[in-house]
């Protein structure tokens, strides 16, 4: 039978900019609805980063538990939850991973009908420790309101894993931006883990070439391997110009038809303005900073372009990412985007991994303990 322990380890932000410290933290009552986990692979994110240092333009009250990209098996059921999102039924030593819980009662949830938008959800990776809400502890506590997906039994931890934060925003960004068509370019700027998602997806849409702009050169690598045609190193072209150019030349002068900036650096908006085709489209994904640059506004208009937004994602979308890595997972390496695996007491070391950009997806990896 299930044996739930009374604590467990959990890497706690106690300051911002300070390293993490492992602290033993209670595991919550498992109440009617809720479900505990043991975490399996948590993924580190560019945004733990930022979050760390105490640079997002949220700044969540201290101490707070961070991770929100984790596949969990589960450990204990509450009463009465007995299915997934797509009505398979749960049962302990499930794998899951599971989405932002919005709160079904506001505007956003009901009247827009669009509850990525909800003003008052509750979130994993920022709350507090005694919560037990983020990845980056033994075990996670899953909300009764909190959307839960099985990860499809053929796939391994390191397939999966991606799908908890970049895989789903990306699928959330295209079902906004609406259809590639068929032989239409697609230029990617940024190769993160956004990026790369982005590409595969491109390349699945039937695109003609998919042309990704980013560094460093590993990661293009795999941008190749996930069916970029062409890649542009910024490191070896470091002129915004001669980019232009060199995009201007794949696409018989005209620029590509969609460009998806999964950056996060402000300037390369102004960037994809530039070469976007008349009459294109312009998918945000990266953007997090509160940092403004110089645009031409102009462009938008006489180049009749229309520009798309989207951030975060909903159940739905960690879903149709899992079936897509299970439908294309012989054709494309998704496990490579894990670049190395760290115990939980490692995880400062990780985190500056990642802001040297030694990683692509660095996770905690609890499956020993
Ligand atoms: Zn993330
Ligand atoms: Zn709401």
């Amino acid at each position: 039978m299930d044996s739930v322990p009374k604590t467990c380890k959990a890497a706690v932000l106690v300051e911002y900019g300070k390293p993490l410290e492992i602290h033993e933290v209670e595991i919550p009552e498992i109440g009617p609805g809720a479900i505990l986990v043991k975490v399996l692979l948590a993924g580190i994110c560019g945004t733990d980063v930022h979050q760390q240092k105490g640079e997002l333009t949220i700044k969540s009250p201290l101490p707070n538990l961070q991770g929100h990209e984790t596949i969990g098996q589960i450990v204990k059921l509450g009463e009465g939850r007995v299915k997934d999102a797509a009505g398979e039924p749960l049962a302990v030593g499930d794998r899951i991973m599971w989405a932002h819980a919005d709160c079904g009662e506001c505007y956003w949830c009901n009247i827009a009908r669009d509850p990525v938008l909800c003003a008052r959800r509750s979130g994993y990776g920022w709350a507090p420790p005694s919560a037990l809400r983020g990845g980056f502890a033994e075990y996670e506590y899953v909300t009764p309101a909190t959307n839960v997906v099985k990860v499809p039994e053929e796939l391994t931890e390191e397939e999966a894993v991606g799908v908890g934060c970049a895989f789903r925003s990306v699928m959330a960004g295209y079902e906004r931006l609406g259809r590639i068509g068929l032989m239409e370019d697609v230029v990617i700027q940024g190769s993160g883990p956004i990026g790369l998602y982005s590409t595969v997806v491109a390349r699945e849409s039937g695109a003609r070439k998919v042309i990704v702009v980013g560094a460093p050169r590993n990661r293009l690598e795999l941008a190749e391997r996930w069916g970029a045609d062409y890649v542009i190193d910024i490191e070896e072209m470091p002129s915004a110009e001669d980019r232009r150019q060199r995009i201007l030349e794949l696409t018989e002068g005209r620029g590509p038809l969609n460009v998806v900036e999964a950056t996060g650096v402000p300037i390369a908006f102004a960037e994809g303005l530039e070469f976007i085709q008349k009459g294109g489209k312009y998918l945000i994904l990266g953007q997090t900073s509160a940092a403004t640059v110089p645009i031409m506004p102009s462009r938008i208009n006489e180049k009749a372009l229309t520009i798309v937004g989207s951030v975060s994602a909903h159940i739905v979308h960690f879903y149709k990412a899992l079936q897509f890595v299970k439908t294309h997972r012989h054709k494309y390496p998704f496990a490579a985007i894990v670049s190395g695996h760290y115990q939980l007491e490692e995880v400062n070391e990780a985190l500056a991994n990642m802001a040297a950009g030694r990683e692509i997806k660095p996770v905690i990896d609890n499956r020993g303990r």
